[in-house]
């Protein structure tokens, strides 16, 4: 199978390159990013507070906690789970490199259990099977947005007394059976990065519906001082802070908290656009040697974080890495979500993991590409992605 030369004419010049996963940036999040700027309040302050407020609100829990990112969410959730060294914690193969060296810094023993074919999420039967006497938690990742199993994964958890911690970097709008991802398990953690359905740049949410647990993630998250620590500068006097815990700078900042407040009342207008995207890119494909995304299960709301295709290389006239660099040179951006984690030589050197012992992640992670999906991408766009993939897998 050979790399196909450069298209004749790209179906986008390089000026006009799409991004793939460039964020929607509207006037009210530059103002109000300009706003903190004026009032010389950059650091963690009470936009902060009012996203948390605001998302907690959005996915009816509790409580949230903001923080520096979604592998900062991770890293506290495991700490708050009370993991100890040398615990094991099962997740998925299929997912960014974040979530296993969370797992890693937390002190944790990674555990991978394998993937549907179809779903792409975490299979209940294989989390069976790599559980162990060392097992303390489940780290379900919610791929692509899709809601993993999660009566299965809940009664897993209930029999064996394990603790659960959602990925939901991925899953901001995802539901399953009515219920939102990030409120089934002991924590769900959440990504603002730039590329998810929602950004504050670099960002992310820790959800719990322990108030306790949430006290103490918010401590970790700023060095391991006692509450309202943030608040030691303010114009109520200074206030002594003690530092009680080994902690982290993981805190998020108002600048960051400015973009988010404004991005999260537009989620389900997105989600909606997106879902026309979806459609469409369905309907273009149809025909063409690739597999499409599994059709999302009955009553649940898949999130539409990644639009995956799995190039048939038996029938395709390009390998997949031929396809990204034909699409590259086409003008459109794509992703790869992901290699699977044992692909990498750092966990292979460490734990001696190699990918075929998970067939399913393996296959996947070598033969999928993901397409723009941003809700802002205009008509136009959408039009120019399926040209460009029909040029490149039409031809024979
Ligand atoms: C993006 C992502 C993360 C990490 O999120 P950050 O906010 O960049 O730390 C973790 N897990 C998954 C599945 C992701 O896609």
């Amino acid at each position: 199978m050979s790399t196909p030369a450069a298209p004749r004419t790209p179906v986008r010049p390089k000026e006009r390159f799409l991004v793939f996963g460039r964020p929607t940036i509207e006037e009210p999040e530059i103002e109000e990013v300009v706003d903190s700027l004026r009032k010389s309040w950059l650091g963690t302050g009470p936009k902060v507070a009012r996203l948390e407020r605001e998302f907690a609100a959005y996915k009816g829990v509790p409580h949230a906690v903001a923080v520096h990112s979604c592998t900062a969410a991770l890293h506290l959730s495991i700490l708050g789970a009370g993991l100890a060294p040398g615990d094991e914690v099962i997740t998925t193969p299929l997912t960014f490199c974040a979530t296993v060296n969370a797992i890693l810094h937390a002190g944790a023993q990674p555990v991978l259990a394998d993937v549907d074919r179809r779903t792409m999420n975490i299979a209940p039967e294989a989390i069976e099977r790599a559980i162990t006497p060392r097992t303390r938690a489940i780290l379900p990742v919610h791929f692509a947005g899709r809601p993993c199993e999660m009566d299965a994964i809940l009664d897993i958890a209930r029999r064996r007394n394990l603790v659960v911690i959602e990925d939901c970097a991925h899953a901001i709008e995802t539901e399953y059976k009515g219920r939102k991802a990030g409120t089934f398990g002991d924590f769900g953690c959440f990504s603002f990065y730039a590329t998810k359905n929602m950004t504050t740049g670099e960002g992310g949410m820790v959800l719990t519906q322990n108030e306790a647990q949430a006290a103490r993630i918010k401590m970790l998250a700023l060095h391991g001082m006692s509450k309202d620590a943030w608040k030691r500068f303010s114009d109520e006097g200074y206030k002594h802070y003690s530092v009680v815990e080994l902690g982290f700078k993981y805190n998020m900042m108002d600048l960051q908290a400015a973009i988010g407040i404004h991005q999260l009342p537009r989620i389900e207008r997105w989600l909606e656009r997106r879902a026309q995207i979806w459609k469409r890119y369905d309907a273009a494909f149809a025909e063409l040697p690739v597999e499409l995304p599994a059709a999302p299960a009955p009553d649940t709301r898949h999130g539409l974080h990644l639009y995956t295709l799995l190039i048939d290389e038996a029938r395709a006239p390009v390998s997949r890495d031929g396809f990204l660099d034909a699409m590259t040179a086409h003008g459109i951006g794509v992703g790869v979500h992901y290699m699977s984690v044992p692909e990498h030589p750092y966990y292979q050197q460490r734990f001696g993991w190699k990918a075929s012992d998970w067939p399913a992640a393996m296959a996947i992670g070598r033969r999928t590409v993901s397409l723009p999906l941003s809700a802002g991408l205009t008509d136009q766009d959408v039009e120019d992605v399926i040209s460009a993939v029909r040029d490149v897998l039409a031809r024979s």
